[in-house]
């Protein structure tokens, strides 16, 4: 570590993340890791699901360690169609050899397709399970845009998480 960081050890870090896919008619659409019925869902690589991708963003800025794109790029096969989950377990391998851990998340989820209300607690409660937090230091919030889209039909999510760091 930098001389000029010690002072800074075992402090909190925060990280902030975002992202964007566009719906396609026939596509799955998975939400934080569930599969939730819609007649739309997100395009992209993997499973695209953009909360999972906003919450590997979010951490691994807190981190220090760049982004999604940068640690696992669509253009390597072994990362091609992968469940995001996979994504989400490695940025946690990863924070863990750096000695931090999450202590808590806050999402918004913009999605005017599929309602969110119904699947906010599945949606919480599994993040929970894979970040080893207890539901109540996870949470999200659901938004619309008001009928005020003109472009194509899209969903995004912005999450912000606060990590712990644990030096032996
Ligand atoms: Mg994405």
């Amino acid at each position: 570590m930098n001389p000029k960081e010690t002072f800074l050890t075992g402090l909190p870090r925060i990280g902030l993340g975002w992202d964007l896919h566009r719906l396609a008619k026939g596509r799955e659409c998975i939400l934080g890791g569930i599969e939730i019925p819609c007649p739309v869902g997100p395009i992209g690589h993997s499973d695209a699901d953009v909360l999972l991708h906003a919450l590997c963003d979010a951490l691994l800025g807190a981190a220090g360690m760049d982004d999604l794109g940068t640690l696992f790029p669509d253009t390597e096969s072994q990362w091609q169609g992968v469940p995001s989950t996979r994504f989400l377990e490695e940025t946690l391998r990863l924070l863990k050899q750096q000695g931090l851990r999450p202590l808590s998340v806050d999402a918004v989820l913009r999605c005017d397709r599929p309602k969110l209300q119904p699947h906010r607690r599945a949606i919480r409660e599994h993040l929970s399970q894979l970040l080893s937090l207890p539901v109540s230091r996870i949470n999200l919030k659901g938004k619309t845009l008001e009928g005020s889209q003109t472009g194509p039909e899209t969903l995004e999510a912005q999450v912000i998480v606060l990590l712990e760091e644990r030096r032996e």
